[in-house]
């Protein structure tokens, strides 16, 4: 049976402080709840992977790195390498994230780059895709995730269902407020586990947990969770709020009963 996963992304949100405070928040709360179906992540800033490790060594969170560098190392000014996060004991990386596409330029071929260092060095990724509104209004939704999926996973070999998790983010819910509705969501994550399917194996499939990204927060992840493909969710803004994450993991161990 797939994981429920609760993964929170701070972006670039947070100092020190900050950091340490919501940990304080969260970490006897997280102690005190099973979880057994249930995965609660979490993705700071690079400078603060370590802390939020070392501060929630004792619960059941795992810290994700938000992007890796697709070298391995070298004269790469500002760039963290796959083999530098697995050295901090980092299990996860979200890759392939809209912004990282938008603002550094990040193609199909890029993250995929970036996806197999993580994988050779252990770390699972979470591969972010989604459409914008321009090409959701072209009605071009399902041909740019099949490109994105192609491109991003081409001759990517895949041992488990737990080598990958997939983020399916449509670019115009991110940060907006505006939440695609469980039904777009659910459409999208039932084509991409089709596509799972054909390109690698039936229970491979059923088993790797496709999260859902965009306005996610603890009013509509219910419904979000409700719907047969999604998995849980990817959380910018409302993860950064210790109260609002805690709600989101206990609507998840409510789901996952
Ligand atoms: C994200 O950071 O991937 C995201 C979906 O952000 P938000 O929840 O704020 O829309």
């Amino acid at each position: 049976m797939r994981k429920i996963v609760i993964a929170g992304n701070w972006k670039m949100h947070k100092n020190l402080d900050e950091v340490y405070s919501f940990c304080k928040a969260i970490k006897e709360p997280l102690m005190n709840k099973k979880f057994d179906r249930v995965l609660p992540i979490l993705a700071p800033s690079f400078a603060f992977l370590s802390i939020l490790k070392d501060e929630l060594q004792d619960t059941a969170l795992q810290v994700a790195a938000q992007d890796v560098s697709c070298h391995n190392d070298g004269a790469f000014t500002g760039e963290v390498s796959a083999n530098m996060l697995a050295s901090l004991g980092l299990n996860y990386s979200i890759v392939g994230h809209s912004e990282c596409r938008n603002h550094h330029n990040d193609s199909n071929e890029v993250v995929r780059e970036k996806l197999l260092k993580l994988m050779d060095n252990g770390i699972k990724p979470i591969l972010c895709i989604g459409e914008s509104l321009a090409q959701r209004d072209k009605g071009e939704t399902g041909q740019v995730i099949m490109e994105q999926l192609e491109g991003c996973l081409r001759d990517v070999t895949l041992y488990t269902a737990s080598d990958l998790m997939i983020a399916y983010e449509p670019i115009w819910a991110i940060g907006t407020g505006r939440t695609a509705s469980g039904e777009q969501a659910q459409e999208v994550h039932r084509l991409i586990r089709k596509w799972l399917a054909d390109t690698y194996k039936d229970q491979l499939a059923d088993e790797l947990c496709i999260l859902y990204g965009g306005s996610v927060k603890p009013s509509n992840l219910a419904g979000l969770l409700s719907m047969p493909d999604i998995d849980g969710g990817l959380i910018g803004g409302a993860s950064l709020d210790a109260n609002k994450y805690l709600k989101m993991i206990d609507i998840a161990l409510e789901h996952s009963k």
